[in-house]
C-alpha cells in the first residue's frame, strides 16, 4: 500500500502539510497506519485531484481548492470520515471485490484468445479493455456495499468530531451534478442530502440519549431536537 500511495502522491503532484490535530484524531480513531510515516508525509493537498479527498492506509490527499474553503473543524470532520475508512480497512477490503475479480476475468479472456492463437497485441489490448470493463462493472455490483461503508464512516466520524462541521463540510460540496454522465457512473456514495440527513438523525438521537442519561428520573420523556 505504501508504494501505491507514494506513486499516487507523485502523479497528483500533491504537496505535503502537517497537522497535529489530525494526528491526534487519527490516534483516537485507531487509524494508526497513517501515523507510521514521519509527520511531514501523512497529509497532502493536490490541485488536480478530481474528488474532495482520497484515503490510503498511510496518506490522505485533499483537493486543495476544497481544503482552502474548509474551517479547521471541517478539515477534522473530513479527516475523521477518512480515518474510519482506514481504521476499518475499507480500502483493503474493496480489492477482493473489485480489482481482483476484474483481473481474473481479464486473464480468462486473454487465455481464451491465446488458445485461439490470435496475435499478442490483440490479446494484450483485449485483456486491458476487459479488465477496465469488469472493474467498472464491479463498482456497479458493489455500489450498495460501498454506500454502506460511506454512511458508516460519516456516522462514526461524528462520534469523534463536531457533527455540525461535518454537515457544513458536506454542504460545501454543493449540489450534485445531474448530467447524463454522472447518472451513468455507479453511485458509490449516498447523495449529499442523504448523508446530511443521516448525520442529523444520529445527532438528534445522541442529544436525546444524553438528555435521558442526565435527567433519567421521570423527566426523560421530554425531547431535545
Ligand atoms: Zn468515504
Amino acid at each position: 500500500m505504501g508504494l501505491i500511495s507514494s506513486i499516487m502522491v507523485r502523479l497528483l503532484r500533491a504537496q505535503p502539510f502537517e497537522m497535529q490535530a489530525l494526528d491526534t484524531l487519527a490516534e483516537s480513531m485507531k487509524a494508526t497506519s497513517i501515523l507510521k510515516k514521519d509527520r511531514f508525509h501523512r497529509y497532502y493537498k493536490s490541485s488536480i485531484l478530481p474528488i474532495p479527498c482520497l484515503a490510503y492506509s498511510d496518506a490522505l490527499v485533499f483537493n486543495s481548492n476544497y481544503y482552502q474553503i474548509l474551517s479547521d473543524d471541517e478539515v477534522l470532520a473530513i479527516g475523521a470520515h477518512e480515518f474510519n475508512h482506514i481504521a476499518k480497512k475499507h480500502i483493503a477490503k474493496r480489492l477482493p471485490r473489485t480489482v481482483l475479480p476484474a483481473a481474473v476475468l481479464a486473464v480468462v479472456i486473454g487465455y481464451m484468445f491465446f488458445i485461439n492463437s490470435v496475435s499478442f497485441l490483440f490479446i494484450a489490448s483485449a485483456m486491458v479493455l476487459s479488465f477496465l470493463f469488469f472493474l467498472f462493472g464491479s463498482y456497479y455490483v458493489n455500489a450498495k456495499w460501498f454506500r454502506k461503508q460511506e454512511t458508516e464512516s460519516d456516522l462514526s466520524a461524528v462520534e469523534f468530531v463536531n457533527g455540525a462541521a461535518m454537515i457544513s463540510a458536506l454542504a460545501r460540496l454543493g449540489p450534485q451534478k445531474t448530467s447524463w454522465l454522472s447518472k451513468l457512473i455507479p453511485h458509490t456514495h449516498p447523495t449529499i442530502e442523504q448523508r446530511i440527513h443521516n448525520i442529523q438523525v444520529v445527532m438528534s438521537t445522541k442529544n436525546s440519549f444524553n438528555f435521558t442519561i442526565t435527567f433519567g428520573d421521570g423527566t426523560s420523556k421530554q425531547q431535545i431536537n
